[in-house]
This record gives C-alpha cells, structure tokens and sequence, in this order.
C-alpha cells in the first residue's frame, strides 16, 4: 500500500530546518504533502498563497512532495485525506513536551490507522525557527543560510 504522509505547520516562513525534515521525510514516504495551516487570525507574515508558492519553489525538485493549505483542525484534514503518517520535527525536550501531547490529542481523533513519526532536527537547524528568523530578518540582520533561497528574496522584499 502507498504511503501518503502530511508535514504541517505555519512555515511563515520555511526555514531551511523545514525543509531538512521535508527532505528526509520524502524519503520515507510515497507521497509527502506539506500542509500549510491558514489561520487568519494569527496574523502571518506571509500571506497563505505566497508560502504555498514559494514552499512549492524551494521543494520542486523533491518529486513525491505536494503543497497545499488547510484551514481548521489537524485531524480533521488527516481523517478527509486519507493520510496514513503525520510527520513532525523534534528540535529539543521543549518541543518533545508539547508534540506528544498534541501527538496523543491527536491519535484520539483519527479515523484510521494513522501514525505520528518524530524526526529529529540535524545539528545544523536545531536553533532555527520561523519566529527567529523573522525577528533577525526585521533588524537587518544575515539570514543567508537559514531560509531556502526563495524565501529568502521575498524576506529581503518585505524588510
Ligand atoms: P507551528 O507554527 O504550527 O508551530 P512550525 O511551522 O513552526 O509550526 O513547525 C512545523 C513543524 O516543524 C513542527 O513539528 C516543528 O517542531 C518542526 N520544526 C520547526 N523548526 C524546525 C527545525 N529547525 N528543525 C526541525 N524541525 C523543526
């Protein structure tokens, strides 16, 4: 049977600590979707259709990865899609505490057999993240590296 796993989270923006589990995650999987989560309310930097497209940029050489957004509950959009596997990123104990609550609320919700998989960040991003990012980026200060090279233009456009 094909695997059909989802990576979901803000990505506003990716990171290129997102795209290391992406790629690593493709691998693990027949098809990888990157969802991403639009949640008006939080006020994102990024609007959802410019992160859908420039996610899609940074991972159109991966062939089995999809992206798409979703509005509304994790589990919902896992039990209408038919997802097999839920993958997320492990960079410290801080995120383990709330990833496996969220990974047990989570298991009582799904349909059908669905699987949370945890991989841990490589070395190289374990300091990284959107908020970080964003708030260096604001202050003018390097963010070559950190973010996939689209990201990165538009970064350099909004600050
Ligand atoms: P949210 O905004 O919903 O918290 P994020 O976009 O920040 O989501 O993160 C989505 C997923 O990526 C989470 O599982 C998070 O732990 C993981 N993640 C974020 N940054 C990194 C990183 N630098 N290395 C590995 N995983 C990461």
């Amino acid at each position: 049977m094909a695997t059909k796993a989802l990576y979901a989270g803000s990505f506003d923006p990716l990171t290129n600590g997102h795209y290391d589990i992406i790629k690593r995650a493709s691998k693990l999987c027949d098809e990888l979707v990157v969802g991403v989560i639009s949640n008006p309310q939080k006020k994102p930097l990024l609007d959802i259709d410019t992160r859908v497209k420039l996610i899609g940029q940074a991972t159109k050489d991966l062939e089995n990865v999809k992206v798409q957004s979703f509005e509304g509950l994790l589990a919902d959009y896992v039990n209408d899609n038919k997802f097999d596997m839920v993958v997320r990123g492990l960079r410290s104990s801080l995120d383990f505490d709330n990833e496996i609550a969220m990974a047990q609320m989570n298991a009582r919700l799904y349909k059908g057999n669905v699987e949370t998989v945890f991989l841990m960040t490589s070395p190289d991003y374990a300091f990284l993240s959107s908020t970080m990012v964003k708030e260096v980026a604001s202050l003018k200060g390097d963010i070559k590296g950190l973010v996939p090279d689209a990201i990165f233009d538009e970064l350099m456009k909004k600050f």
